[in-house]
């Protein structure tokens, strides 16, 4: 029997890239998987068809993680469609940099609204649906720990929020047995950082490996954190980076 056999997970921005990665990968380690999505029903369709492929249930919520009361009703929609909500993965995220002088108050609101105001919302609503055993991990970013480039102070300033929430969530959750990580991962080729795109040979210089992750890859460190393997870890960040940060 798989780990997470009967649990059931909900990852925002769940049809493309590392969401998407993480949604499959659930999946066929044995949860129902839901996902959230903003614009592209079509891919977050695909992204449940292959779900319901390997015998698993899916749903896909269109709700836009800048909007506190959908990023609610989507976590109490998966716990009333499918009975229960062990899993929470906060990945959705805007990648908003530039200049300090071409960002403006729009951008940061919108930065933090997605990137730290929803999981935070999400681990709330998620909390009240959780048991013994439930898991909160976030995505965050090999940036968070090494802004290597100018114009990235908006973003990191973002993903930096995620660690001291999670250690937060970790010991508000702990007593009940439900622990907060946070992933950071380093470039992986996705649509937002695409491994042939224009600055990806600088991008994957500062890894130690000197290569983009497949959104597999980081997919895989979240499904241990997700099952039973990862029960003894909470409030830690996770480098999944390739060595950007050593
Ligand atoms: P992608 O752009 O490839 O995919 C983004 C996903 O999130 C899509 O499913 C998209 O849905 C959804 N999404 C975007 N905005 C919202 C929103 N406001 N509300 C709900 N869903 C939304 O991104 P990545 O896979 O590259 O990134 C995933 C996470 O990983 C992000 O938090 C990012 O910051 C982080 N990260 C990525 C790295 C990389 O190199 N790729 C490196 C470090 C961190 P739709 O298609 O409908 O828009």
């Amino acid at each position: 029997m798989n780990e997470i056999e009967g649990k059931v997970a909900l990852v925002t921005g769940g049809s493309r890239g590392i969401g998407a990665a993480v949604a499959l990968r659930l999946a066929q380690d044995g949860a129902d998987v839901a996902l959230t999505y903003e614009r592209n029903t079509e891919r977050a369709d695909a992204v449940v068809d292959k779900i319901k492929g390997i015998g698993r249930r899916a749903l896909a919520i269109q709700a836009d993680s800048a909007d506190t009361g959908a990023v609610t009703a989507a976590v109490d929609e998966t716990a009333a469609t499918f009975g229960r909500l062990d899993i929470l993965v906060n990945n959705a995220g805007v990648f908003l940099v530039g200049s300090l002088e071409e960002l403006g108050a729009e951008d940061i609101d919108r930065t933090l609204a997605v990137n730290v105001r929803a999981p935070f919302v999400a681990a709330q609503a998620a909390a009240r649906h959780m048991t013994d055993g439930g898991r909160i991990i976030s995505i965050g970013s090999n940036v968070a720990e090494r802004t290597v480039f100018p114009g990235f102070a908006l973003y990191a300033m973002s993903k930096t929020a995620l660690i001291g929430m999670t250690k937060g969530l970790a010991r508000d959750l702990g007593p009940r047995g439900i622990t907060a990580n946070v992933v950071h991962p380093g470039p992986t080729d996705t649509d937002a950082n695409p491994a042939d795109g224009p600055n990806a040979e600088t991008f994957q210089s500062f890894t130690a490996l000197n290569r983009y992750a497949t959104p597999d890859e980081v997919a895989a460190t979240v499904a241990h954190l997700s099952g039973d393997s990862g029960a003894y870890i909470t409030g830690a960040s996770i480098n999944v980076d390739g060595g950007w940060t050593v």
